[in-house]
């Protein structure tokens, strides 16, 4: 008897202690937010369920039998095949560990499942054990994540690195099937202007009513992208008629004929620029590409706004070129690596020296001539290195001016080119007044060569600093008079002392009568107004006499004398004094 209730006892104890271990699992399962499923295959394949499910499923669990089919309710449909395949089997494929993602049916709460199964000696399952974690915020956050890394926050487009590496597929796929693809970039015209006059959240508006114009061509081929703040991507697959960057950029202009109505009730117009290059023509990778088509798009803007251009080999090599341009004329400035050189000018009655005119050269280090000015004033107009080379040329012919002043006895005048942003510069005639100064140099000697260009911006404005330049004694001229769009109307109003009747007008003026003909009325009347003209280029005799003919009367040209150093042009100086 004592023996049966001892064992009573025990299995009692035994039995507490299981349902007190019971107790402290379930809550553990409880609390700890995750789900599992035991199952034993010793015991009839007892299946039983731990931690807060009906939560999880939004029902009472407990009054189910729980089996397949009961569980194929509680996943998301999508994902309960990958589950049934991954889990429900995995003793018979004897694994003993697998893990999945799947989403519950109730609230779509993505769950990792992993699952473990043991075995005994001879192999047989006997537990397997599911465990199912909530992982929806971490999936939120990574996809949260994966949004900033692929998307662009402002138009909801992909980003450059996102389309970069979407191009990349594009080419590969493209090598595959012998194919190409085609980029396209586009640029609004003079954003910064519309940006400016907008403000800066109208003109996020205005950027994003542009992306979602551009999203309406996106297709299975087109991809599109957001490159900088006004820069868009189009990458076409497989290009072909309206899927062709030539197509979309037609299309996208078209669309542009209906302006964009701002929450301002304000309607903003604008243009188009396009750079478009194809692959594998244009690079032989995606990174490739894209720079290329970034160095069409910049010509593009170049050449007038409002167009699209297409790559071409040489207009890469002229970019890369001016580029190296641009750097090494930083370096030339800073070490002042400048030459004037003087090409004389003849009065054409009496064939006296009437002075020179200031060309710059850049000089290498041995002295000689690195790069005429042709090849990089416009390089340095571009960037603004003009203001400061301009400066410098101004002191240098200052200087010299003052030395022959002192050394010659001759009433000479040098011209000196100066840049149309040199003009609009506002400090730019108290700058000069200071140099007079500086080197004693009275300003009758210096003339300011302008081109037509410095009445594109504001004409009224220019006029009034060329007559405060004249007040301070300087003379001016209109240079490459013939290039522009050289009315003659417009001259009786300029305050000028002197026209420079460009090369391609005297070269054409003997060939052609029609140029002939004009060529002389504009001398007769540039004379009537009592200005002096000045004719550019004169590379031949017939040249030179049918100037003479018509009364120009100054020449300067190869006939009379190339730009040359400063030493050489001072012996024609000598040599006019004996
Ligand atoms: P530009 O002011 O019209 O200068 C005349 C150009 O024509 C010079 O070229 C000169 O060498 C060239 N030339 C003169 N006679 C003849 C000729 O008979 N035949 C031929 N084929 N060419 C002739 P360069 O020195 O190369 O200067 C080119 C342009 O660069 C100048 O045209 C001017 O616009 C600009 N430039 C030169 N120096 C300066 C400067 O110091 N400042 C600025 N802003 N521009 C300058
Ligand atoms: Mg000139
Ligand atoms: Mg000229």
């Amino acid at each position: 008897m004592t023996d049966t209730k001892y064992q009573i006892d025990l299995l009692t104890a035994i039995n507490e202690k299981l349902t007190a271990n019971q107790k402290a699992f379930d809550m553990i399962a409880r609390y700890s937010g995750n789900l599992y499923i035991y199952m034993d295959y010793r015991n009839c394949n007892d299946i039983r369920l731990f931690g807060p499910w009906d939560e999880a499923t939004g029902q009472r669990i407990e009054n189910h039998p729980f089996d397949a089919s009961y569980m194929k309710s509680l996943i998301f449909e999508d994902d309960w095949t990958a589950f049934k395949e991954t889990f429900l089997n995995m003793h018979m494929r004897k694994e003993r560990k697998a893990s999945a993602e799947l989403r519950t049916a109730y609230k779509k709460r993505w769950l990792r499942c992993d699952g473990t199964v043991t075995y005994d000696d001879r192999g047989n399952p006997v537990e397997k054990l599911l465990t199912f974690t909530d992982i929806s915020r971490l999936k939120a956050q990574h996809e949260e994540l994966m949004y900033l890394a692929y998307y662009d926050s402002l138009t909801g487009i992909y980003n450059r690195n996102y389309f970069v590496s979407g191009l990349r597929n594009m080419c590969e796929e493209a090598d595959k099937n012998k194919t190409t693809v085609e980029l396209l970039f586009l640029d609004i015209d003079d954003f910064k202007k519309i940006n400016d006059s907008l403000g800066l959240l109208l003109g996020d508006e205005l950027v994003q009513s542009f992306a979602a114009r551009l999203k309406e061509h996106i297709t299975e081929n087109v991809m599109i992208g957001r490159f900088g703040s006004d820069v868009f991507s189009v990458a076409i697959y497989d290009p072909m008629g309206s899927r062709s960057a030539r197509g979309v950029y037609e299309a996208v202009c078209e669309d542009l004929k209906k302006p964009f109505l701002l929450t301002n009730r304000k309607e903003i117009s604008f243009t188009i620029s396009a750079g478009a290059a194809s692959y594998p023509e244009a690079g032989r990778t995606a990174f490739e590409l894209v720079k290329n088509a970034e160095i069409v798009l910049f010509r593009a803007k170049d050449n007038g706004k409002d167009t699209i251009k297409y790559f071409d080999p040489d207009m890469v090599n002229s970019f890369i070129k001016t580029v190296s341009t641009e750097q090494r004329l930083k370096e030339a400035i800073e070490n002042e690596d400048f030459e004037l050189y003087f090409q004389p000018q003849f009065s054409i009655k009496d064939n006296r020296l009437r002075g020179a005119e200031a060309l710059i050269r850049w000089i290498d280090e041995k002295g000689n001539v690195a790069m005429y000015p042709t090849d990089f004033i416009d390089i340095a107009e571009k960037t603004g290195a003009i203001i400061a080379i301009g400066n410098w040329v101004i002191k240098e012919a200052m200087r010299i001016v003052s030395e022959w002043t002192e050394t010659y006895d001759f009433p000479f005048v040098l011209s000196i080119n100066i840049s149309a942003l040199q003009l609009e510069k506002d400090n730019f005639v108290d700058n000069l007044r200071h140099a007079l100064n500086l080197y004693g140099v009275k300003a009758e000697r210096i003339e300011l060569e302008l081109t037509e260009s410095i009445f594109l911006e504001d004409r009224d404005l220019a006029i009034k600093k060329i007559n405060m330049l004249r007040r301070l004694g300087f003379r001016v001229s209109l240079d490459d008079f013939g290039t522009g769009f050289s009315s003659l109307s417009y001259l009786k109003d300029l305050p000028i002392d002197t026209l420079k009747i460009d090369k391609s007008f005297v070269d054409t003026a003997i060939k052609d009568k029609a140029t002939n003909i004009i060529t002389e009325s504009v001398v007769d009347m540039v004379n009537k107004l009592g200005l002096e003209t000045i004719a550019e280029g004169v590379e031949d005799k017939n040249q030179y006499e049918f100037l003479k003919k018509i009364n120009c009367d100054i020449v300067q040209g190869f006939l009379m004398g190339k730009p040359m150093s400063r030493a050489d042009f001072e012996k024609l100086f000598i040599g006019q004094l004996m």
